[in-house]
Parts: C-alpha cells; structure tokens; sequence
C-alpha cells in the first residue's frame, strides 16, 4: 500500500484554519489526476468535493471525511505527531485515526472502484470538509457541502463517514449520534453571614435543586423501549462560586451543564424543559452550543449495503450510535441517509500518541469498495 497521500496529509497540522487549507490543496493536487471534476468551495474557508463516474447520474452516494483534527504537543508525543511513523504494526501522527487514514481509505476505495470501472450509471462523490472538531457544527464544513449539493441539484442518495474504529473491535455502523446542548447556568442569590438568623436564598442551593431535579428529568439510563438507541442525559461538568470565606453564603453560583439529547427528542423541547425548570428556581440560562442530533433508519438502503458489504467480507461488525456529535446531522437532516464508522482502528483518538492499525486501512478501504461497488 503506497502511503505517501497518507503521509503528506500527517504532515500538516490541520488543528488551524491554515493548516486545513493546505490539506485541500494536497488533495486537489492528487484529485485532479484521478477525478472527471474537483470543486473548491467555502467563501471563507476551502472544502473539496471531487466527483468521479456518470456524471449525469443521479444515483448519487457521497463518501464524507474531515480532513481538519485536534492539536497536538510534540513534547508529550512519543514521535513527531507530524510525521508518519511506523513500529509494530501501528502508524502514529496526529490525526491518523480522526479521520485522515479514514479519507485516505476513501479516496482509494474510489479511485480504485473508478479505474476499475466500476462506476456506470453512478455518480461519487469524495467531499474533504474542515472544521469540524470545533463541535459539528461549524458553519464553514459540511454545511457548505449540502448547501451545494442542494442548489447544483446533486442532492446525494446516500452518505459515508468513515470516522475511526475502535481498535481491534468489530467494525461499528453508526446509525446516528445525539445532539448536543452546551448551557451556562446562573443561579444568584444573597450574601450573608451564614450563621444569621435571616432567611436564606443561598445561589448554591438554588443550583443544587435546579441541577438534581433537571437530571432527574432527563434521565442518564438508556430506556428499553426505544430499541438501543440512546436516551438524553445532562452531566455537571463545572460548578463554581464567588466566595471562598468560609462563613458567609455567596450570591452567584455558576455551572456548566453538557446536555445530550435523544434522537427520539428534540433540541428544542429540551431547551424548553431546562429554560422552564430554570425559572421555578430562579436560575439563569445561556445557550452557548446548540448541535441537532443524526438519525437514520436501519432500513435505509446505505445501512443495509453496508451491513451487506461486512457479510460477504466476513468482517464483525454492530450497529449502533456514536457517543459524541460528528458531521452525519448535516447530511441526515437535509435527508440524505448517513451512517458513519467503517473506518480505521485508531488508539489514542484526541490524546496523545495517536495511532492506527496498518492492516486495518486495507480493510477500511475493502469496505468502502464493496459499497461503492453494490451501489
Ligand atoms: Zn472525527
């Protein structure tokens, strides 16, 4: 396997907009050797579609990667994260399993299905999207792609995301993710002696209630009849106040809350429940990241290839849903069914020492191949 897309890709660190914009241009380079078109689009910022096959074709399936990842130190990596490095079976560099050994996989699933082919009456497209890991839902990425899909009239079939694997674990088709609220809670009260005899409207108190009758509302444990399909939960994840003296009550309590919301409900019922539960105890609510979840049905043609595809490959896989938001609401929610996974078996996704399983790229590869080939 000839690495040296791969590699030109680690290269670069992609955690900033520059550097994102220099992963597009190694892939125009290489696309426009191997694609009928590539496209360049995004005002601001650069994302990459390049189109192979029919292209008068309408049965259109859509392969989607990031190509921007989270940044890395080289002080707290064993190798240069910007560089390929290989030892015992593992390639390491930053952003190889979040999802540049993903993208790479895809381009030679296509180019490979396209020089052998094997794209009649069919149209694919490879679409290279930035910023995602600023929390799916940047308004640069892959909701410039629909947009222009939508306004060309080349609204996809389907879609892929071949977002890393888990190591050494049965392949994972995703069939969604939830979404996703970020609030800043505010809860106020009155400064006082705490020993005072007054009555007290303690802003820690006030939070505490708020927060235990808000989780208790949305409930952390999975419920049985909705089919594996995770249910919404609320986790504290700060709490601080205006006081460090240990005899007097403060007046201003704040926590941060990352609330995560079902397929099976909606954003904004839940904004509306936690707003509610806020005013019976006088707290304050700031929306600070609002991300719609992904659903798509297990009978959607691309879930059923896809299952189809790991069969006659004999490769384990499990359906089911990732635990954090990715880029597949974009596409799901402009009706395009999006299952993600399928891609390389990464270790240390986000930390350090990122790496992959090198013979799983082939496998990744074989996969996309198969669904490309069946569509
Ligand atoms: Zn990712």
């Amino acid at each position: 396997m000839d690495l040296k897309l791969l590699k030109s890709m680690v290269e670069i660190d992609s955690s900033t907009e520059e550097g994102q914009n220099k992963v597009i241009d190694v892939l125009k380079d290489y696309l426009s050797k191997k694609a009928n078109k590539v496209k360049i689009i995004g005002k601001d910022r650069k994302n990459i579609l390049a189109f192979f096959g029919d292209q008068k074709s309408k049965n259109i399936l859509l392969i989607n990667g990031h190509i921007d990842s989270v940044k890395a130190d080289k002080k707290d990596f064993k190798f240069n994260p910007f560089s390929l490095t290989e030892q015992d079976e593992l390639l390491y560099g930053r952003g190889t399993g979040d999802m540049k050994g993903g993208v790479f996989c895809s381009i030679n699933a296509i180019v490979k299905a396209s020089e052998q082919k094997l794209l009649k009456n069919k149209l694919v497209i490879f679409a290279g999207t930035c910023d995602e890991e600023t929390g799916s839902d940047s308004p640069y990425g892959a909701s410039v792609a629909v947009d222009y899909f939508l306004k060309e009239n080349l609204m996809p079939k389907a879609c892929l995301i071949p977002e890393p694997n888990r190591f050494q674990q049965p392949l994972k088709i995703n069939l969604g993710h939830r979404g996703l609220l970020w609030i800043k809670a505010i809860s106020t009260g009155i400064k006082m002696h705490s020993a005072s005899f007054d009555k007290e409207d303690n802003a820690i108190v006030n939070m505490m209630d708020f927060l235990t009758e808000l989780r208790k509302k949305l409930s952390n444990q999975p419920k049985k009849d909705r089919n594996g399909v995770p249910s919404s939960s609320a986790r504290v994840t700060s709490f601080v106040c205006n006081n460090s003296e240990f005899n007097v009550v403060p007046s201003m309590c704040e926590s941060n809350l990352d609330v995560r919301i079902s397929p099976f409900d909606r954003n904004k019922d839940v904004l509306k429940l936690i707003q509610k539960t806020a005013v019976k105890f006088g707290v304050k609510i700031e929306v600070l990241k609002n991300t719609p979840s992904s659903f798509v049905k297990k009978k959607e043609r691309i879930v059923q290839e896809t299952i189809l595809a790991c069969e006659e490959n004999g490769f384990d896989y499990e359906v089911g849903y990732s635990s954090a938001t990715n880029d597949a609401h974009f596409f799901n929610n402009a009706k395009i069914p999006t299952v993600v996974g399928l891609g390389v078996e990464a270790k240390n996704v986000h930390a350090n020492d990122e790496c992959i399983l090198k013979k799983s790229l082939q496998k990744t590869e074989q996969i996309l191949f198969d669904i490309i080939k069946r569509w």
